[in-house]
């Protein structure tokens, strides 16, 4: 039989579907997710319920988003599973998080998720940082790298700044293919992000801040001040104290976050 198929369904790819299959890596990822009633559970990504499964038999209710349709009926018909679940079929990246609201409780979002889209998701899902008390993500290794990076390394860049903005970052564990089926190219790691519920450094304008990492790494061997040039003054980079000779990964996320405020008031 393929290796694409697993529990009778074949693997899609361009759904990025890798699914979890090592028993001894899924206790250890529900562990550190901790479902409990007190949060609204949300995963990302349920696909044939691996994780799904060990969360659910502790809690009430979870919701969960899931964009193949095949997947979606069968969650519907599982034994188990089906009074369970609050299904969402469609696009997480699209999906408004802020519809699972329950009063008073916050959200512990998880999944494993599809490795073509995490980028993007990672930067929708930081706009309900405030509605999360946790995040627990199945991501390629290198992804991980990036969001827990240190300023001055290689895989510090706008996805690590805009993270470290938002959360603390905490990798857990590194998860190798053969834990899966079908086995990805890439090694793989899960993550924990814990929203701040007050930000180190808060910015008047995420948008702004958002603009300034993208302007400022859109070349990663020049200077700063060549990136940034069109905004600042090497005036305004002084009294700001920033070194504007220095490369975009040698900036800390504190001096991202002085540099769009700085925007912010020029643009009042
Ligand atoms: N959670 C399962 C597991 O660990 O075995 C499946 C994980 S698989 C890596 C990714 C899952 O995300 C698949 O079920 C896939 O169909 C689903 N998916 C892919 N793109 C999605 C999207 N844009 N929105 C929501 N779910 C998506």
């Amino acid at each position: 039989m393929s290796n694409k198929v697993h529990l009778g369904h074949t693997a899609r790819k361009r759904f990025g579907q890798n699914f979890l299959t090592n028993d001894t890596i899924i206790s250890r990822i529900v562990g550190a997710i901790a479902p409990d009633n007190d949060h609204v559970m949300v995963e990302i990504g349920p696909g044939l319920g691996a994780i799904t499964e060990p969360v659910a038999e502790s809690i009430d209710n979870l919701c969960v988003v899931e964009l193949d349709r095949d997947l979606v009926e069968r969650l519907q018909s599982h034994p188990f599973l089906k009074d369970k679940l609050t299904i969402h079929q469609g696009d997480a990246l699209q999906f408004d998080f802020r519809q699972l609201k329950q009063a008073g409780k916050k959200m512990k979002v998880f999944g494993n998720l599809p490795y073509n889209i995490s980028t993007p998701l990672m930067f929708h899902l930081f706009e309900f940082a405030e509605e999360i008390e946790t995040m627990h993500f199945m991501l390629q290794k290198e992804v991980v790298l990036r969001l827990s990076a240190s300023p001055g390394t290689k895989a510090y860049g706008k996805l690590t700044v805009m993270a470290q903005y938002y959360c603390q970052v905490v990798p857990v564990l590194e998860v190798p293919p053969s834990a899966f089926t079908p086995a990805p190219k890439v090694d793989s790691a899960v993550v924990r992000l814990l929203p701040f519920d007050t930000k180190p450094f808060p910015c008047e304008d995420v948008n702004v801040l958002r603009h300034v990492c993208t302007t400022a790494f859109n070349m990663r061997r020049k200077t700063l001040r060549n990136n940034l040039k069109t905004i600042f003054t090497d005036e305004e980079f002084s009294q700001l104290n920033v070194d504007s000779t220095l490369r975009p990964e040698q900036i800390t996320v504190e001096q991202y976050v002085a540099l769009a405020n700085l925007l912010c008031q020029k643009q009042a």
